[in-house]
């Protein structure tokens, strides 16, 4: 073989060496690139418009205030009753989510569970510690508490061991403002900071979580108040009253899961979240 011949072959080998070599690290980079697409936080996400949140199909969202006996009103189901609802809703496939999850449904397309459920309290009343918790965990559910911050450890109410207890087992705690005053008259700064920053602070304070979820006292929120909420909270919650377009992640609609019988809720469920 002379000189020019043998130059020549070494040249090709170590060009298919380098071709070899770079095409392995292009795998790997690949494979990089593919976990780094996977891996994409929400903030190289675009998020969705209002207009695209607002026509997203709503998930069911319950809402309970009271769970005993002897009562007569939407406010209140019996024990035995909120029992029958959590196995009804096991029982047709229902998946509890968070509102993180449904955050990020919303307004990131994430996927959710089949038939996903979302179910609160409102008011933070001992039941929800003493029957609600419990009977949502033996039917593999987890829930959203909103608490109403003046009533601390007082009597038929949560005491902040319980709140940060449920917080610990992987419920949501959210904020329900500081005495039940209507947003609608949180105006001025002086009243903000009683019925929101202060309390919510102290709330946080207590489960040693952010909280950014609200319900609005008795649901009641209007155009202005909707539009104020995006400065403390990523979603705020209504009852059954009309969403928000303009605002739709601070108006998320539920509805009150009053004493009915379970068959008549699944099918009220249905109705409710199928319209605005
Ligand atoms: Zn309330």
């Amino acid at each position: 073989m002379n000189k020019k011949i043998r130059f020549a072959i070494s040249f090709l080998i170590v060009v298919l060496a380098l071709t070899a070599c770079n095409q392995s690290s292009k795998t790997s980079e690949g494979d990089g690139n593919h976990f780094s697409q996977t891996e994409k936080t929400n903030a190289e996400i675009q998020p969705n418009t209002a207009a695209e949140i607002y026509v997203k199909k709503q998930v069911p969202v319950l809402c309970y205030h009271r769970i005993e006996n002897g009562r007569n009103d939407e406010y209140t189901v019996s024990p035995a009753t909120f029992e029958a609802h959590m196995k009804a809703l096991a029982d047709s496939g229902y998946h509890s989510i968070s509102p993180d999850q449904y955050y990020e449904y919303l307004v990131y397309n994430a996927e959710l569970p089949e038939k996903p459920v979302m179910i609160t309290f409102d008011d933070s009343r001992v039941e929800h510690f003493t029957i609600g918790a419990p009977v949502m965990e033996k039917y593999g559910f987890k829930g959203v508490f909103f608490i109403m911050t003046i009533t601390y450890n007082k009597k038929n109410y949560m005491t902040t061991n319980q709140i940060a207890e449920l917080s610990k087992n992987g419920h949501t705690i959210g904020f329900h403002s500081w005495d039940h005053t209507q947003a609608i008259k949180y105006g001025n700064d002086s009243i903000l900071k009683k019925n929101i920053i202060e309390p919510r602070k102290k709330l946080e304070e207590i489960i040693g979580k952010p909280v950014e979820y609200f319900a609005y006292p008795y649901g009641l929120t209007d155009e202005r108040t909707t539009a104020q909420m995006n400065d403390y909270f990523k979603m705020s919650f209504i009852l059954s009253t009309k969403q928000d377009s303009i605002n739709p992640i601070q108006s998320v609609r539920r509805m009150i899961a009053p004493e009915w019988k379970p068959q008549s809720l699944l099918r009220a469920m249905e109705k409710t979240f199928s319209r605005r």
